[in-house]
């Protein structure tokens, strides 16, 4: 079998800025830090590693355990609030590709650097989360590699071995990820990331959206691989 695994915000969805809302909201109370995101932009990077960074620019030092768990329960508070907003949006040809891929045979997993919980939260506007089977979330690693990785684990206990692994981002960082966990990478250039920036980066494959990513499927693009 093979695996497709999703990022979310900028591949699957847009929040509409409801995660920076909640994240900035949670520094602001509980730390008294003004738009913290600003200096810390979130694509491409996990929950775990935009609160380092957050504390590391204003704090010059790393967050405690409990202090992660302090700003990801006040984050989480907020989430569900903010994730009904005009701007919300699942991306186009999403799908139409998720259908696809399940058609064609393939394990669907998610592959996030959301906290598991806020991931869930975020997709729950959308009919998207019944598509996927297995997953790895930020609250799983820090880095975005090693929770492909864990992804691929879980995805192994559940269908056996993988015939290849296929990981489906918007910015370079999950490119680099990707290829440092030995997978295959293919970026969409429709979310957060200019295409540009993409090629740059080299990935394996590259769409301008998800209509445009169905040639992966149409034009057998995945048995090269
Ligand atoms: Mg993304």
């Amino acid at each position: 079998m093979r695996f497709l695994l999703f990022d979310l915000d900028g591949t699957l969805i847009v929040s509409g800025g409801a995660g920076t809302r909640s994240l900035n909201r949670a520094f602001f109370e509980l730390y008294g830090i003004e738009d913290a995101l600003s200096k810390v932009p979130p694509p491409g990077r996990t929950d775990p590693e935009i609160v380092r960074d957050v504390f590391l620019v204003f704090m010059g030092r790393e967050p405690e355990p409990e202090e992660y768990e302090k700003i990801f329960e006040r984050y989480l508070k907020y989430l569900p609030h903010e994730i009904n907003n005009p701007n919300y949006e699942v991306l186009p040809g999403v799908k139409e590709f998720l259908e696809r891929a399940k058609n064609e045979g393939f394990a669907l997993g998610l592959a996030t650097g959301n906290i598991e919980k806020g991931a869930r939260i975020k997709l729950s506007p959308s009919s998207l989360l019944s598509y996927f089977s297995f997953g790895a979330y930020g609250s799983d690693s820090i880095k975005r590699s090693k929770l492909l990785k864990i992804a691929v684990e879980r995805g192994r206990k559940i269908y056996g071995e993988p015939e290849a692994v296929y990981v489906v981002g918007d910015t370079p960082r999950d490119v680099e990820a990707a290829r440092e966990a030995g997978f295959y990478s293919i970026a969409v250039a429709n979310g957060f990331s200019e295409r540009s920036e993409l090629e740059t980066a080299s990935p394996d494959f590259l769409f301008s959206d998800m209509h445009d990513a169905m040639r992966f499927f149409n034009e057998g693009l995945y048995l090269n691989r």
